[in-house]
């Protein structure tokens, strides 16, 4: 192996993609962050995976820390997941009418996460939050809603306000198209900020239907949450009548085999109301869930008055990917992912050191991300606080050195149990100029 390597920073055929996709797309792209705008250069088309590796239409070979934004857990191309998708789809692709991977998905969530009595599936996380939250609203008969800053739920009208992934990235305050009716029951609160829940519990009694929180939040960096904080907020919602709605499309069969429940409220003896699922459990096709109290979730359509519905929800294909990808992802697997995470960042970590480069390296379980600043950083304003311009220099030679990061400082970088010696071996290689260049960076 020849490591670093030193690709050229013009990348001439996902350009002309680029191009073509800028006349037929807005912004030449299908989700915001791909387009490459908070970094700068040509976002590159990706062709192929193997394993932790992605080739791109110049036939450029890169070592991937995005994983697809968390979903690919196994390494892409998984002989078992190509396996069972090859096999679903040689039976056709789509039925409408109820099937047997549906059952067999759904008895696998249900098994692994113990406080889902009952699951529905559906196909992407902003599906399953929007779901969650109107059946929240149905169940409760209240109207309000509380979110974190800094907090990505997909892109639902009502959840979209101080959203954390894209929105972050950009820096835009709200989003144009979401009205004033449509947010205007979502009070947002800081982050790790239990008496201002607290406080709007007070100024809002009999009103709030439910919280939703990132279970530990991803998509303004790898902000964990403070000890106790998810389980003070359980507690306020039980004593004021509200749902506590942990979303888990981020974290869930990721940072354990039963995802965040299983890191936290599963060893501090509580359970969330309601969950919602997505990336890991598709296994690289659309399908996501949400579930929870079996009581609360008769309340949906068919079985009770709250409406929610799919055309492709439960898909043949999708739910033999997600179902092989679960059942590989073994104790072992875990152990593997873990590995990797903690060895990739103490690497950062180090070069960052080496180079006098003020650093946090945060981590929740196998999720982590670098802060350039030096202050813990544990809310969404102290995120803000981070030097990106940084960042920028550091993804920009870590790319020509062929190592994928994602193109913000506000995600977290994801690792697979795929990544191999090899693979960490080149992000070592890559490092050193990587942090020289993040050293060296001045503001735009
Ligand atoms: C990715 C994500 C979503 C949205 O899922 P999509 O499938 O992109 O709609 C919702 N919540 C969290 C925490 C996420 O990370």
């Amino acid at each position: 192996m020849t490591i670093p390597k030193s690709y050229p920073y013009e990348a001439p055929q996902s350009q002309s993609l680029f191009d073509r996709a800028s006349v037929v797309t807005p912004g030449g792209v299908n989700s915001p962050v791909r387009a490459f705008r908070a970094v700068g250069g040509t976002p590159r088309f990706m062709v192929s995976g193997t394993g932790p590796y992605l080739t791109d239409a110049d036939g450029r070979e890169y070592v991937d820390l995005v994983c697809s934004w968390g979903p690919m857990i196994l390494g892409h191309a998984h002989p078992a997941v190509i396996e069972a998708v090859q096999q679903a789809v040689s039976r056709g692709t789509s039925f409408g009418t109820p099937g047997e991977g549906e059952v067999l998905l759904g008895e696998e969530i249900v098994s692994r996460v113990a406080p889902v009595e009952q699951v529905r599936l559906v196909s992407s996380g902003t599906e399953a939050t929007m779901s969650a939250i109107r059946l929240a609203r149905g169940f409760t008969g209240r109207a309000k809603i509380i979110k974190f800053a800094g907090c990505y739920h997909g892109h639902v009208d009502a959840l979209l306000v101080a959203a954390g992934s894209g929105v972050a990235t950009f820096g835009l305050p709200d989003t144009p198209g979401v009205t004033g009716a449509q947010a205007g029951d979502t009070i947002v609160l800081p982050y790790n900020d239990l008496d201002a829940v607290e406080a709007a519990f007070a100024a809002n009694p009999g009103q709030i239907a439910c919280v939703i929180t990132e279970a530990s939040p991803g998509n303004m960096g790898v902000v964990p949450p403070l000890p106790g904080f998810n389980k003070g907020l359980s507690e306020l919602c039980r004593d004021n009548g509200a749902l506590f709605i942990s979303d888990e499309v981020m974290t869930g069969f990721r940072t354990s085999k039963s995802g965040w429940y299983g890191v936290e409220a599963a060893v501090e003896g509580w359970a969330p109301d309601l969950l919602t699922f997505g990336k890991v459990m598709g296994g690289g096709f659309p399908a996501a869930a949400f579930g929870g109290r079996a009581d609360v979730m008769a309340y949906l359509a068919p079985a009770g008055p709250v409406y929610q519905a799919g055309t492709l929800s439960g898909n043949p294909i999708a739910t033999a990917a997600g179902l092989a990808q679960l059942q590989h992802c073994t104790d072992e697997v875990y152990e593997k992912v873990d590995m990797v995470a903690a060895e990739i960042s103490a690497l950062v970590s180090l070069e960052l050191t080496k180079e006098g480069v003020a650093h946090r390296l945060q981590n929740a379980s196998n999720m982590f991300s670098v802060f350039f600043t030096d202050q813990a950083v544990t809310n969404y304003d102290e995120a803000k606080q981070q030097e990106s311009f940084r960042f920028t220099a550091f993804f920009q030679s870590m790319l020509a050195q062929g190592v994928y990061l994602p193109p913000s400082a506000f995600e977290s970088w994801f690792v697979s149990a795929a990544h191999d010696e090899r693979a960490i071996e080149w992000i070592a290689a890559a490092l050193p100029a990587a942090a020289r260049a993040a050293a060296e960076a001045r503001p735009a």
